[in-house]
């Protein structure tokens, strides 16, 4: 990946980068050198909109060029985008739909969701020259190497997001393992990268790809009407094949449920949030160490919401307990993970805000 260059040196720009801190603070160096450059930073990761283009009914993709902050990301991972919505900073996670170019820029590709802030936000008003903040990636879905058994790419709704940069990363590969993508939509105009999807398809004969259709009628001879089913998925109920799945919570469980004690390599991500139960009631006291403030809060909250309910701004991301951008320290204090259902009585370096919520009283490194 090629680096922006570096502000003049009217910013002080450190002697190649043996110099650790900038001769002023990092924040005010941000400040004017963005005004040289929106995305100029100390240390900041940050994406400029260079492209946008219609990539379904309800769905842009937007091409990212990112600063030199932004360490890449292997086809299958997510990035946290913050994004400024009336005034408010939101954050949400989104996969690059596509493999890095050679200098750096990546595609990402966001559904509208019906009410969302950051979805519709983007859909309608995102434009080339917009600066967003990045995280570096996170996730661990990936393929396995090569030569190790047939594989199946299994998608729904935007979780083709990941699975169209892992299907792309493949086309590139001299001799890939034979894969097949089954991509499943309600309708024909809510599908993303068809064309693309079809020319890797028809440029390399171990690549295959399968469009399902739940609500129109199968017309192509690539496409199938109908959910997930067992005849679907027939050839894949072998252990040797590994299966990769991302999408909506009800179609990775229906997939889990029909591959998993047939296919012994299953792994899957959802995006649709996740479902915590809630067992425990009452209230607890909260101290933040740091700032020595003490807060009252609900058992049974995760922390994340908690925190922001009381005004505060904690760093988060995915809110999924998957990027660790919420993870703080915890000295003392009972706390319990909300979909694991474990509790954690030992002081803990690393807890996730998003995903655990308190049983006791509790201090956070906040
Ligand atoms: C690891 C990861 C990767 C992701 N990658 C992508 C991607 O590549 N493309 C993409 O379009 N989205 C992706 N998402 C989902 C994305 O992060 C946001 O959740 C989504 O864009 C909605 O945000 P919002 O601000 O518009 O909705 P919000 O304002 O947060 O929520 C509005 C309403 O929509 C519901 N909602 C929120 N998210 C979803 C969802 N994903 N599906 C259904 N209903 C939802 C909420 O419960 C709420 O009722 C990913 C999520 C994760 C965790």
């Amino acid at each position: 990946m090629r680096p922006d260059p570096l502000p003049g040196p009217a910013l002080a720009r450190p002697a190649g980068r043996r110099a650790r801190a900038p001769l002023v603070s990092p924040a005010l160096f941000d400040f004017w050198a963005r005004r040289l450059s929106p995305t100029w930073s100390w240390n900041q990761p940050l994406a400029r909109v260079v492209a946008r283009e219609q990539a379904a009914s309800d769905a842009v993709s937007l091409v990212l060029k990112p600063n030199r902050h932004f360490r890449g990301f292997q086809p299958g991972q997510h990035v946290n985008l913050g994004v400024e919505v009336d005034g408010r900073r939101l954050v949400r996670s989104y996969s690059p739909s596509a493999p890095a170019t050679a200098d750096g820029s990546f595609r990402i590709t966001v559904k509208a969701i019906q009410g969302g802030k950051v979805s519709r936000f983007l859909h309608d008003h995102a434009k080339a020259g917009d600066v967003f903040t990045l995280g570096q990636a996170f996730g661990d879905l990936a393929l396995p190497p090569e030569g190790d058994g047939p594989r199946l790419l299994l998608a729904a709704g935007s979780g083709i997001t990941p699975m169209m940069a892992i299907f792309a990363s493949l086309a590139r590969r001299p001799d890939p393992a034979p894969t097949t993508l089954l991509y499943s939509t309600r309708t024909r105009g809510q599908r993303c990268f068809v064309d693309e999807l079809r020319a890797i398809a028809a440029a390399n004969p171990a690549l295959q790809v399968r469009f399902l259709l739940t609500r129109d009628r199968a017309v192509a001879g690539d496409e199938a009407e109908g959910r997930l089913d067992a005849g679907l998925l027939a050839p894949w109920l072998d252990a040797s094949a590994h299966v990769l799945a991302c999408g909506p919570t009800g179609f990775v469980d229906a997939a889990r449920k029909l591959l998993v004690d047939g296919s012994a390599r299953f792994a899957a991500e959802s995006f649709s949030p996740p479902v915590f139960e809630n067992t425990d009631t009452g209230t607890v006291e909260l101290t933040l160490a740091r700032s020595g403030r003490t807060l009252v809060v609900p058992r049974g909250q995760p922390l994340l919401d908690a925190l922001e309910a009381a005004g505060l701004s904690p760093a988060h991301g995915c809110r999924r307990g998957l990027c660790n951008t919420c993870a703080c320290t915890k000295p003392a204090g009972a706390t319990r993970h909300l979909l694991t259902g474990d509790v954690e009585h030992e002081p803990v370096s690393a807890l996730r805000l998003c995903v655990n919520s308190a049983r006791s009283d509790l201090v956070l490194d906040l």
